[in-house]
């Protein structure tokens, strides 16, 4: 018979996925280290069993006892398998801006979570970390793991992920691309890379608003790279212990549109659905592409499943609404949502009175002036309005010319919505386009307003 005695056992062991399509346009064989077939689904089951043998080795938790963890969802999911399987509690603290859906997976295996303001310093009372300080005080038996600076986080890569992906290259990798939050996967890994090829490059992942990038750099901790971002589990706001600088050759900042759009790619054009931190890595890789040669073997490490972002990254919805989705709406979607279609304009020597009958007719509120087909002008209700009003009596022979105002700016029929606003003025709230027939349109601020 062939089992394992528990679910543990099964953590590790992970397949070495070639990457095909999203990676067509690098030179080098580009290799997946796929972490989601742990059983937590993430990689951090290595460290949280790794982290609780150092912890029972040492004395610092026993029986029955407590683990207390600041963690984002996937330590905290290795944590709870190791807590159900040799008998622990788990009170776990994590951010607000966390997936829900990381939140419910840590609870439905048992834990209790307290969801601690992201946007405080680390050293407020609110912060996560000081939540699970305060805890692992005040309970009896208790074990903050401090997946920051407990270096058998790191430890544990340099014992399995290391050597996995040595083996499975067959000693062939050239490069190791990594996203970094504590740095245990990084260092640790890495560490074993290069003490058996010095040579191999090892890139490291970080977001914009954290400090990583800049103190490897500079070696200053610039508070001013702080900031929110959305990307989740890499990035930092300190120095983590286990990220070891010296190990890590560059690091490499990516966006958390590019980031999730990249995610997305993996899913749909590889067939395996992932967390947000890897699109990181392959945005990454490809912004680094340049450094590499037909000859490399890069290797880059998932971190965690896609299920856990399922209402964030996968969601179009939320995508757009971030202004991710490059299918966003354009002006061509627009044009078509109008009801009336016809392009309406008026000629240059045309009687304001009657350009004034045509719009209260066709319930337009302002028209491209044209002068031998050439759009040369705008003229608005209001602008007739105004000009009747003030010129009561000697109006009824004056031309069209004479008030309007400058043509609607012209724009692309693939223009984003978002962009569209920037092109209305206060005088002129309409942009003109043309479509693929050679069409003219013009689209209103009140269009959009109705179309949406
Ligand atoms: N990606 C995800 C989804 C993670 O949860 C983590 C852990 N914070 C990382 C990347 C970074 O791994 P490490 O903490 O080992 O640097």
């Amino acid at each position: 018979m062939k089992y394992y005695n528990n679910i543990l056992e099964t953590i590790g062991n992970t397949p070495l996925i070639k990457l095909n399509k999203v990676t067509s346009n690098i030179p080098a064989l580009v290799l997946a280290k796929v972490e989601t077939f742990n059983p937590g689904n993430s990689i951090k089951d290595r460290m949280a069993v790794k982290m609780i043998d150092d912890a029972e080795a040492s004395g610092k938790i026993k029986a029955g006892g407590t683990i207390i963890e600041c963690t984002s969802g996937n330590t905290g999911m290795g944590l709870a398998l190791v807590a159900c399987v040799r008998g622990y509690k788990c009170i776990f603290t994590t951010s607000d801006k966390q997936s829900k859906e990381k939140i419910d997976l840590l609870k439905a295996l048992g834990a209790e979570v307290i969801v601690c303001p992201t946007n405080v310093e680390p050293t407020d009372p609110r912060s996560y970390y000081s939540v699970a300080e305060k805890l692992s005080k005040e309970i009896n038996n208790s074990f903050w793991c401090n997946q920051y600076d407990n270096l058998s986080n790191a430890q544990a890569h340099y014992e399995s992920t290391g050597p996995e992906i040595w083996d499975q290259t067959d000693g062939k990798i050239t490069h190791l691309i990594v996203g970094v939050g504590t740095g245990g996967t990084i260092s640790g890994t890495a560490r074993y890379l290069k003490e058996k090829n010095p040579n191999i490059k090892i890139w490291g992942i970080d977001t914009y608003g954290s400090v990583f990038k800049k103190y490897h750099e500079t070696g200053i901790f610039d508070e001013k790279e702080i900031y929110p971002y959305i990307t989740e589990g890499i990035g930092e706001d300190i120095l983590p212990k286990n990220v070891d600088f010296s190990i890590i050759d560059l690091f490499e900042k990516v966006s958390d549109k590019d980031a999730a759009i990249a995610a997305r790619r993996l899913a749909r054009e590889e067939g395996i659905l992932l967390g947000y931190s890897a699109g990181s890595a392959l945005a990454g890789l490809n912004q680094l592409s340049e450094k590499l040669t037909k000859d490399d073997v890069v290797v880059l490490i998932f971190h965690d499943h896609g299920s856990r972002y399922i209402g964030k990254i996968y969601n179009d919805d939320w995508m757009r609404e971030r202004g991710f989705l490059d299918s966003e709406i354009k002006v061509k979607d627009l044009i078509l949502a109008k009801k009336d279609k016809a392009f309406y304009s008026v000629e240059a020597n045309e009687k304001i009175r009657n350009v004034l009958k045509i719009m209260k007719e066709r319930d337009i509120s302002q028209l491209p002036v044209l002068e031998n087909d050439d759009i040369i002008g705008t003229v608005s209700e209001n602008s007739i309005l105004s000009f009747i009003l003030e010129n009561p009596l000697n109006n009824a022979d004056k031309e069209v010319k004479q008030i309007m105002s400058d043509p609607m700016p012209k724009v692309s029929m693939d223009l984003p919505m978002s962009l569209l606003n920037k092109c209305f003025t206060e005088k002129i709230p309409g942009v003109i386009t043309k479509d693929q027939n050679n069409q003219y349109h013009v689209l209103t601020k009140y269009d959009v307003i109705r179309a949406l």
